[in-house]
């Protein structure tokens, strides 16, 4: 038996012990991981800067929304009612009869968890994919990421502590480092695995899934990929609200350094002199902006790369740049602009630039911007800055925009997601690889799970959501109306 065969072994067996515990024993077992981490908070934080190059307080930040979210999962469990159970009892009476059938939502099995590079916190080993996993039932493994592997490392000793503390099964988390193309797709192709979760480049995401899909019983990849979040600036609002748009918006692109799957990497508007005044000081506003560290050298040599392509393309004009030089390592915040023709005639325009840049597409009317906006790919998030005038006049491009993505902003830039459970950080392809589902949120736990019907079962032989006396007190749909009440017999 090779490694990855041993560790899969024990995510089975994990899963066949962890599945059986009530959700509020997996609900303690969340809080513990959370309690663990927060308590490594003063040798995580430090590692983890070293590692990522990203700022104390941003980590400091990361860190808290991480155990937030392993809070998170822990009530949602708690309370129960998001198994979805939904009853019909039985009717001997009608012809032919009817018999009683019970469905809930029950855990999938091992699921193999690919921690991100650019929040080595948030979505990595402690991370969404693995509370939400580890909250619906499923044991984990993670493939750690190679530019934080004692973060990742360290994580996984405070998960530990927690399995130690509560009694979970002993391999309910495990954690794997090697290389993706061998360790991981050794993880993604192993029998025992059953879903996985992803967020990176759309090479790495793509090669999951094709992995997966060419099992002999292909599973769900998750993959959160590539997105290049159009803002949509209408003819209103800049005109008057130049000044504070263009600050934001330079905000949002600088962020972190850029490196955030939401970052606003495409501009659009009618061509104006209200558009070529924001234009002018959106490129003042990047000016000033000084150069920082990447995440790792590998993001710091695509970002280049990617800028230098996208600047070499015919009829790109540079509007900013940083007046600073980047040094060893660090990102050079660039905007550009192109007119919409031009933009429409090139695909190499539409391919994300991961890091500190953003291109203005500049449209000679209404029609052309629509035709840009029909002709991009599926996304994470589109915004849309408006007044009340411009949304009366333009609700056309609003309801296109819909389509488009997971998300849909209203003056607001699209970086920060908000953790919670009207969230959607999900998209069409290629944003990710299903856009029926989220990674950010409660309902991100959708995505390890899937519907049993128990037909004919006796009460005591049905799991505690279905049963008659509803002993968790949750809201289900029991012939057909929503109840938290007991089914008297
Ligand atoms: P990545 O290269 O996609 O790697 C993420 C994880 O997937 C790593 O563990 C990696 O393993 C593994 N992996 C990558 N390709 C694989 C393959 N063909 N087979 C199996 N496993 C594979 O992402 P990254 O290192 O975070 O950053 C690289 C680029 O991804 C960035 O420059 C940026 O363009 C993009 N990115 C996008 C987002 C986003 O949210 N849209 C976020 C982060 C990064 P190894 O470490 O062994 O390669």
């Amino acid at each position: 038996m090779n490694d990855i065969d041993m560790v899969m072994q024990n995510a089975q067996d994990a899963f066949n012990s962890y599945k059986t515990l009530s959700p509020a024993q997996r609900a303690v077992f969340l809080n513990e991981i959370a309690a663990a981490l927060e308590a490594a908070r003063t040798s995580l934080v430090p590692v983890a800067h070293e590692e990522s190059n990203l700022p104390l307080p941003r980590l400091n930040g990361e860190l808290s929304r991480t155990t937030n979210q392993l809070k998170m999962f822990a009530r949602l469990i708690e309370e129960g009612s998001w198994v979805e159970a939904a009853i019909d009892t039985a009717d001997k009476n009608r012809t032919p009869p009817k018999p009683d059938t019970r469905k809930m939502l029950l855990p999938v099995g091992p699921v193999v968890v690919f921690g991100a590079s650019n929040f080595p916190f948030a979505f990595s080993t402690a991370g969404g994919d693995t509370a939400s996993a580890l909250a619906s039932g499923s044991s984990v493994v993670i493939k750690g990421h190679s530019a934080h592997a004692k973060t990742s490392q360290l994580v996984f000793e405070a998960i530990q502590k927690a399995i130690a503390k509560t009694g979970v099964h002993a391999h309910t988390v495990q954690h794997v480092l090697g290389s993706g193309s061998t360790a991981g797709k050794a993880l993604v192709i192993h029998p025992n695995t059953t879903g996985v979760g992803f967020t990176g480049s759309f090479s790495g995401g793509k090669a999951l899934w094709e992995y997966a899909n060419q099992r002999e019983t292909p599973i769900p990849v998750f993959a959160e990929m590539s997105s290049i979040n159009p803002v949509v600036f209408l003819p209103d609002t800049l005109e008057q609200n130049t000044v504070a748009l263009a600050k934001s918006y330079a905000a949002s692109v600088t962020l972190g350094m850029g490196q955030f799957c939401t970052n606003p990497g495409l501009l659009l508007a009618v061509q104006s002199e209200a558009l070529d005044n924001f234009l002018n000081l959106l490129g003042a506003e990047i000016t000033q902006i000084i150069p920082q560290k990447m995440l790792h050298s590998g993001i710091h040599t695509s970002y280049h790369k990617a800028l230098d392509r996208a600047l070499s393309q015919k009829g790109i004009e540079k509007i900013g740049e940083s007046e600073q030089q980047a040094g060893d390592g660090e990102a050079f915040p660039t905007v550009a602009r192109v007119k919409g023709n031009i933009f429409l005639q090139n695909p190499h325009f539409r391919e994300e630039v991961f890091g500190p840049y953003s291109l203005a597409v500049c449209c000679d009317s209404k029609e052309e911007l629509i035709a840009v906006l029909k002709q991009l790919k599926g996304q994470l998030t589109t915004t849309v800055m408006a007044t009340d005038a411009d949304i009366a006049a333009n609700y056309d491009i609003i309801d296109l925009q819909t389509t488009l993505a997971g998300r849909i902003i209203l003056n607001d830039v699209p970086t920060g997601v908000e953790v919670c459970a009207s969230m959607v950080h999900g998209g069409p392809y290629p944003a990710t690889t299903d856009a029926r589902f989220t990674s950010v949120g409660t309902t991100a736990i959708k995505r390890w799970v899937r519907p049993v019907c128990f037909q004919g079962f006796n009460d005591r032989m049905l799991p505690d959501a279905l049963k008659n006396s509803n002993p968790q007190y949750i809201w289900r749909i029991v012939n057909n109306e929503w109840t938290n009440a007991a089914i008297s017999k």
